[in-house]
């Protein structure tokens, strides 16, 4: 007899709720072209100004790893052990109405959000953080998760970035070997174990200025190890920026 389970939930319902959601969302932009995403007003990035103005931005963080922090300068795990990225840029804190869009990005079928997002951080990044880079790396999803999602939000993001501001963004030359479960939950020093030897990189990066890229940073450990497997094909500077910190 086929087995029965009433209690259980329907995944089907939540699939069709957030699909529902996201074809509202698609109606709405695609009846308002060059209109800003969270309120309508005639925005040709995709987002106004009064709205970007209004995103929770960070207060003092540490410059290496951006560990908001209660003071300006390295926080003290950055000054016991020395980190593997030589600096850290997150313009904005992930945080609603952000947080909401970059959900709806990625797992609402909302692909063309790249756009707006991208400007975002175009726009809020500082100089300094592309001077001297001679490629950006958005952190490379696992094969299977790129087949079910159809897109990289990071490679999308990046090379918006990219074009905006002249850089070369390099897709090819990192590759994510291991499928890793979700790191949500889980404590650092496990986080850093579920990601070790996830990176495998293929090219020369010898004495090359690299900027990671990545949508949402939450401890570093992905940008960290990323920026390891980096290193050792030879880059001298790893630095990273995320759109939001968590
Ligand atoms: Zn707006
Ligand atoms: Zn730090």
């Amino acid at each position: 007899m086929a087995p029965c389970h009433p209690q259980s939930p329907n995944p089907a319902s939540g699939h069709w709720l957030r699909l529902l959601q996201a074809c509202g969302a698609n109606l709405l932009e695609r009846l308002y072209p060059g209109r800003c995403v969270l309120c309508l007003d005639p925005a040709p990035a995709g987002l106004c100004t009064g709205c970007a103005s209004d995103l929770a931005r960070p207060g003092p963080s540490c410059p290496t790893c951006a560990e908001p922090l209660p003071f300006a300068g390295d926080c003290p795990s950055c000054q016991r052990s020395p980190p593997l990225l030589d600096a850290v840029w997150a313009p904005f804190v992930y945080a609603w109405p952000l947080s909401h869009l970059l959900l709806s990005y990625k797992g609402g079928g909302r692909p063309q959000l790249a756009r707006p997002l991208g400007f975002l951080l175009a726009e809020h990044l500082p100089a300094i953080a592309t001077a001297g880079v001679e490629r950006v790396i958005p952190v490379p999803l696992h094969e299977r998760r790129l087949v079910h999602r159809g897109f990289n939000q990071a490679e999308d993001l990046a090379r918006v970035l990219c074009r905006r501001r002249g850089l070369r963004v390099d897709t090819g030359s990192v590759t994510r070997v291991r499928a890793t479960p979700s790191q949500q939950g889980l404590s650092r020093r496990a986080r850093r174990a579920n990601l070790r030897g996830a990176f495998a990189v293929s090219g020369d990066l010898s004495d090359e200025r690299i900027l990671l890229l990545d949508d949402v940073m939450t401890t570093g450990t992905t940008l960290n190890e990323l920026a390891d497997a980096v290193r050792r094909a030879g880059a001298t500077r790893v630095t990273a920026v995320a759109l939001a910190r968590a």
